[in-house]
């Protein structure tokens, strides 16, 4: 018997994963991406000798991104060389103190221990108590999907989602345990890495910064990049086809069934079609109306959006010794995240600085630097946020003037010898990303779990979808997993 053909749209890291799972044990897997890279926001710029990540990176769970190399029988050390980093990163308060973080945990506690010495022992019941909620969400909610009703509605299900302790949000659970501001900052931070404010989201998305603490920030050598070229070499080696730069168009559905994707010169057959595409944008450009189930146009407009980001990528001609990760807190924290939901545009954001080349010479040329400054900032729902050239060159601006108060990057506008920036808008555009919110649906309590769409989402045979938008969410281990899921429902249900 022919093996199962499989389309895949979109070669993001949940597609190309996908597809490495999927072909590795015998199908026929083709993956269609419109960009003319793989990766999806797992994105890179080239210019000049500078290299440039576009969208993630933070490593974490380096196991997860090791699981797909062995699976598909390859060494996973011959594909992604990882390092752990220490410090994990520097922080920066308002008031000009600073803390670094360090990933070896007798150093941490030494750091705590002097500038938060009321917190250090609730520092550490933190720990636990969100160690314990890790275990049960990782074995009960994030390893597999919610495919029945009687997935959803069990005893057992009822029993954990209490056992999590969720309904409180991150950062009144963080207080609970500890009483310094600026130590709340800390661990309450990282909800914005899905794009959820910490004084809403769910209380167990706190599990970031646990396991950055617990389990260390990686970095992979070459950049992140280097895994989506990873994903990329190994797919192609276990005989995947993939075609870039071609976008697809439509799902083609009959008698509710997915028989293959349309692209705007011809239609291509399948037995399945898997959609990495993120799916709010997929299903409503994709889809045929009269097969989008309850996802109709009136449920995504009630859906709720991630956060964006505003990026700048400077190419420098000059080193500026720093660390590899920073974040640097607004002086008013709860006005900052509250302005991104509002939605205004912060006018004192907090914001992320990724500098690789402090530990990888090869992103640049010799003597040079990259800098990555991420601003969280709102989505794009609200039409004010157009991001036309001069609301872009506008928030630029402010953001350099604001580097340049940074006494190591005082100078920094006479060294730029290239620059990027990615907008809200570009986000939206280059990987259609609805209302370009760049960690996709919003992970509050009734968008997660078994209320997030699942990757049977749609009553259509043969169609399923896999990435940042469905279950189990946002993060690169987390649409690996996602990946997996989908992966063994189709080995499940149509084997070779
Ligand atoms: C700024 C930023 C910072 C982040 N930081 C981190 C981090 O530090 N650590 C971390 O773990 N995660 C981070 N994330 C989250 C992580 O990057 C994402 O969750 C993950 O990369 C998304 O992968 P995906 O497969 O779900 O989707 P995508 O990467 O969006 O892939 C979907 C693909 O589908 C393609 N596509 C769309 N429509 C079509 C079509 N019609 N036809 C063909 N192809 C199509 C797109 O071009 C894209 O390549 C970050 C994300 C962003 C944006």
């Amino acid at each position: 018997m022919k093996p199962k053909k499989i389309a895949i749209i979109g070669a993001g890291t949940a597609g190309l994963a996908t597809g490495i799972r999927l072909q590795s044990q015998g199908y026929d897997v083709t993956i269609f991406e419109k960009n003319e890279k793989v990766g999806g926001r797992m994105y890179h710029l080239e210019d000049q000798g500078f290299h440039f990540d576009v969208g993630p990176t933070i490593v974490m769970l380096p196991e997860v991104y090791k699981e797909l190399f062995s699976y598909s029988g390859a060494n996973p050390d011959d594909y992604i060389q990882m390092q752990l980093l220490d410090p994990l990163y520097q922080l920066h308060y308002h008031d000009g103190t600073s803390l670094t973080l360090s990933s070896n945990l007798t150093t941490l506690m030494k750091t705590l221990e002097s500038a938060f010495p009321e917190d250090a022992q609730g520092y550490l019941a933190y720990l636990a108590d969100i160690y314990k909620r890790y275990s049960i969400a990782n074995a009960e909610f994030i390893d597999h999907g919610f495919l029945k009703l009687k997935d959803i509605l069990n005893v057992k299900n009822i029993k954990d989602t209490f056992r999590l302790r969720t309904f409180n949000s991150a950062y009144r659970s963080i207080s609970k345990f500890v009483k310094s501001e600026k130590l709340r900052q800390t661990l309450a931070f990282q909800t914005l890495y899905i794009g959820v404010s910490p004084f809403e989201g769910p209380s167990i998305y706190t599990i970031i910064s646990m396991i950055e603490l617990l389990y260390g920030i990686w970095y992979i050598k070459g950049g992140m990049y280097s895994m989506a070229k990873a994903m990329e070499r190994r797919f192609l080696e276990t005989g995947g086809t993939l075609l870039t730069s071609t976008p697809v168009s439509s799902v083609l559905i009959e008698n509710k069934q997915a028989y293959g994707v349309s692209t705007n010169k011809q239609d291509y057959l399948f037995d399945i079609v898997v959609c990495n595409a993120d799916f709010p944008s997929a299903v409503s450009n994709l889809i045929p109306l009269e097969h989008r189930g309850r996802y109709t146009p009136k449920k995504f407009k009630n859906m709720q959006y991630s956060s964006s980001a505003f990026i700048i990528y400077l190419g420098l001609d000059k080193k500026y010794p720093t660390t590899v990760h920073q974040i640097r807190y607004a002086k008013d924290f709860k006005k900052n995240i509250q302005d991104l939901f509002a939605p205004r545009l912060p006018d004192d954001p907090s914001f992320y600085l990724y500098s690789p080349t402090q530990i990888d010479a090869s992103l640049a040329p010799e003597g040079k630097e990259v800098l990555y400054m991420l601003v969280p900032v709102p989505n794009r729902e609200d039409p004010s946020f157009h991001w036309d050239e001069t609301m872009t060159q506008a928030f630029y601006d402010k953001m350099m003037d604001r580097l340049t108060q940074i006494k190591t990057f005082q100078d920094i506008k006479d060294h730029i010898q290239v620059s990027h920036i990615y907008t809200p808008k570009t986000w939206e555009e280059t990987f259609h990303l609805m209302h370009g919110a760049t960690f996709g649906l919003k992970p509050i309590l009734l968008q997660s779990n078994f209320f997030r769409p699942q990757a049977n989402a749609l009553p259509v045979k043969n169609l399923y979808f896999t990435g940042t938008s469905v279950h189990p969410g946002a993060g690169i281990p987390i649409v690996l997993k996602s990946a997996k899921i989908v992966s063994d429902i189709i080995l499940k249900e149509y084997p070779l």
